[in-house]
């Protein structure tokens, strides 16, 4: 099985056909089943059987998609809620329904943050059922940004190597991660951000699976790597620490083992997929 890490899947379909058409965008809004997500504190809102929570259409503005024919919206959220809420419940979710709440709250922030045309400065419009933004001005079209982030694992004769923010809580280790830079292909990036945080060389970057993390917009890639040396110099603006762990300190923290040297990274996180398919 492929990995599918947390936020991943299909989620509804984006009918990309019916943005592009007015008339049967408005058609659409229109019908008896539309629904529209509901939201509490500024993120999409969980019930407690870890569903979304859809009521009648009163304001579709962007047209998340359809449902096999029910199309389903959100409205715009002017202001978004606090990641912090966002981690401590969005474990709850339903893994089926979190690509939906991964592209309704990357979508309507995108709105909140970007009502501004970046070539003019004039104020944009909504357009395509939301899915881009047009300046009435200058004419130029903006679309929903998608920051891509390399996550990755390296290897050394069978250990691994974890690193932990200083946001994190106590004892977590993760993979390192870093933003893709412009003019920088993935394997370049993960090279440079290893050779950045612990001072490591690698080759042989893989990738293994992709997530879209909502907060606000990445891209998450992960990938693996092969590393030639074990001696790190670890970057402290950027990390408390990172350091190598054995495969059999990897399953016990993984497995929930209190004794286990470290705390994985939870269940929504690509990292644990990561860890999980971390080949023998
Ligand atoms: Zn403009």
């Amino acid at each position: 099985m492929p990995p599918e890490p947390f936020f991943s899947g299909p989620g509804l379909d984006r009918a990309d056909l019916v943005r592009g058409d007015p008339a049967a965008l408005q058609m659409l809004a229109g019908r008896d089943d539309a629904l529209e997500l509901v939201w509490a504190d500024g993120l999409p809102a969980i019930a407690d059987n870890g569903r979304l929570q859809w009521q009648a259409a009163e304001r579709p503005e962007l047209f998340l998609g359809l449902d096999g024919d029910s199309p389903r919206y959100s409205a715009h959220q002017p202001q978004l809620g606090d990641v912090r809420a966002a981690f401590a419940t969005v474990g709850l979710l339903d893994p089926a329904e979190a690509p939906i709440y991964a592209a309704a709250l990357s979508l309507a922030g995108w709105h909140s943050r970007h009502r501004f045309c970046a070539n003019c400065g004039q104020a944009s419009e909504a357009v395509r059922g939301g899915w881009s933004r047009r300046c009435p001005a200058c004419s130029a079209d903006h679309f929903p940004r998608v920051d891509p982030v390399v996550i990755m694992l390296a290897e050394y004769d069978g250990d691994l190597l974890l690193g932990r923010q200083p946001h994190y809580p106590p004892n977590r280790y993760s993979a390192l991660a870093g933003f893709v830079e412009v003019g920088e292909n993935l394997e370049a990036a993960v090279a440079r951000e290893f050779y950045e945080e612990a001072g490591i060389r690698v080759a042989d970057v893989r990738y293994v699976a992709s997530q879209p993390w909502p907060f606000p917009s990445s891209l998450m890639i992960g990938c693996t790597a092969r590393a030639l040396g074990h001696d790190l110099t670890v970057d402290t603006t950027e990390l408390d620490d990172a350091r190598w762990f054995t495969r059999a300190e990897v399953a016990a923290a993984l497995a929930g083992d209190p004794d286990a040297p470290f705390l994985p990274p939870p269940k929504t996180a690509i990292a644990r997929t990561l860890l999980e398919h971390w080949p023998a």
